[in-house]
């Protein structure tokens, strides 16, 4: 197998995939690394669904624009065409890994499954080559540049960049959650009855029968007959960068599962009948590294709806921070037809030449992080690294000196509604 290429990215989630499309249909010889068996990262992985809204909608005409750029409504199109039942936020996973699968190998990528990256060789300020683990094999991968899409910033982290975990004040990340779904509902039951459910859920968590720390029921509809999605586990106070702490986050949410079940099932009209279907592979991590970059996102960026020089993003997702520390979620919300900027540097981890970071862990605060993290706004990061990675090859340039208005001209022909 070829071993030197163009560009690697690691990490095949929505960042990492929209990151190797663009610039593998840019020109660049990219492979894409994944430590699972599919592309689609914490969907895929996690269960996360559905997409968070990702426009604005426009004050006076009422008209949606889109803030996540063009190959995420690419991909939005491409799941309605496969499965008629696609809407704009609303997608069936399995389809989503088969259309990934496609998009990349239509565009040249080069794939790399059960494949974890373990080691960075590193020279000064540039990485050279990764050290991977796959199918009890090691490969050394070189190439003249990487994105690191890893959403916890392991790249970057095994490249010795700095990194920052969880929020300013005590190190603390959004809470980790196992998303589950529940078959055999009946669905039409539980709709008459919904209204009861977070009451009753409250009642119960002040009589100390329910153990779980989040302060309601979380779930979302699903395709299937009789099957729901819940998003409602929630564990916090664990280290989400720490194996141990990770592994005591899932043993607590599984528990966190089945105690939910069991509520549901003899209390609530509809779930007499319910089992638990499936639950996700890994516990999904909403927060953990993220690196320290040419800049730092704040939340005063975000209120102040800034603009930047070196605009490369825009979102408008609110900023729903799960409360690290126990119960209650909070949300800040944007005006309509407006937005943030979010600039080319905060995907740079300082003094770095060819590493770029792309997805939930660039360079930003907690409070930053908790709006740009949803999917939509991952791939957007996504499109821009590889964009900037596209015009680096063509140019000759190193990914921190790439010529950001030509970059910048080819994502607003791609739909992104920077300034
Ligand atoms: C519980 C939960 C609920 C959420 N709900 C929603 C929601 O409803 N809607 C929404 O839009 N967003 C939601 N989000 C946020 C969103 O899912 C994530 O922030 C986003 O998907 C992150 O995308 P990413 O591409 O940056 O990283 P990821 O999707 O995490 O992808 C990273 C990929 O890198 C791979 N990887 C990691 N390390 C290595 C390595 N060393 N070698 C090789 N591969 C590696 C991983 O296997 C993974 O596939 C939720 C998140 C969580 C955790």
């Amino acid at each position: 197998m070829k071993q030197h290429y163009d560009l690697i990215v690691v990490g095949g989630g929505f960042a990492g995939t929209c990151a190797a499309i663009e610039a593998a249909r840019g020109g660049a010889d990219v492979l894409l690394v994944e430590k699972y068996n599919c592309l689609g990262g914490a969907t895929a992985n996690c269960l996360v669904m559905p997409f968070m809204r990702y426009w604005s909608v426009m004050p006076g005409t009422g008209e949606k624009k889109n803030l996540a750029g063009g190959l995420f409504l690419e991909i939005v199109e491409g799941l309605k065409t496969l499965d008629p039942k696609s809407t704009a936020t609303l997608f069936d996973e399995e389809i989503l890994k088969l259309l990934l699968n496609r998009m990349c190998l239509e565009s040249g990528v080069k794939l790399l499954f059960d494949t974890t990256v373990v080691e960075v060789c590193r020279e000064g300020n540039r990485i050279t080559g990764l050290e991977a683990l796959g199918k009890s094999k090691r490969l050394s991968l070189t190439a003249d540049a990487f994105i690191d899409a890893t959403g916890d910033a392991e790249l970057s982290m095994l490249a010795g960049c700095e990194c920052r975990v969880g929020r300013e004040s005590d190190g603390l990340c959004q809470p980790m959650t196992l998303c589950f779904r529940m078959s055999n509902v009946d669905k039409d039951l539980f709709a008459q009855n919904r209204a009861m459910l977070n009451p009753l859920y409250k009642e119960f968590k002040e009589k100390g029968l329910i153990k779980n720390p989040r302060e309601d029921v979380l779930l979302f509809g699903n395709f299937n007959k009789g099957v729901l999605h819940f998003n409602t586990t929630r564990v916090v106070k664990l280290d989400p960068t720490d194996p141990f702490a990770v592994t005591q986050a899932e043993i607590e949410a599984r528990e966190q599962v089945f105690e939910i079940w069991r509520f549901l099932r003899e209390n609530i009209p509809g779930f007499a009948e319910s089992r638990v279907q499936s639950t996700a592979l890994q516990i999904g991590i909403r927060e953990s590294r993220k690196i320290l970059g040419e800049y730092t996102l704040t939340v005063e960026d975000l209120k102040s709806l800034a603009r930047f020089e070196d605009a490369i993003a825009t979102a408008n997702y609110d900023i729903d921070i799960h409360n690290p520390a126990g119960a209650g979620t909070s949300h800040y919300y944007f005006p309509d037809g407006d937005w943030y900027e979010i600039p080319y540097r905060c995907l740079i981890p300082k003094d770095m030449e060819n590493l770029l970071v792309a997805g939930r862990c660039i360079s930003s605060t907690h409070e930053a992080q908790a709006s740009y993290r949803i999917m939509p706004y991952c791939a957007e990061l996504g499109q821009a690294a590889g964009v900037a990675a596209a015009v680096a090859k063509r140019k000759g340039s190193s990914l921190r000196d790439v010529d950001v208005c030509e970059v910048r001209t080819l994502l607003r022909e791609r739909g992104f509604a920077i300034s």
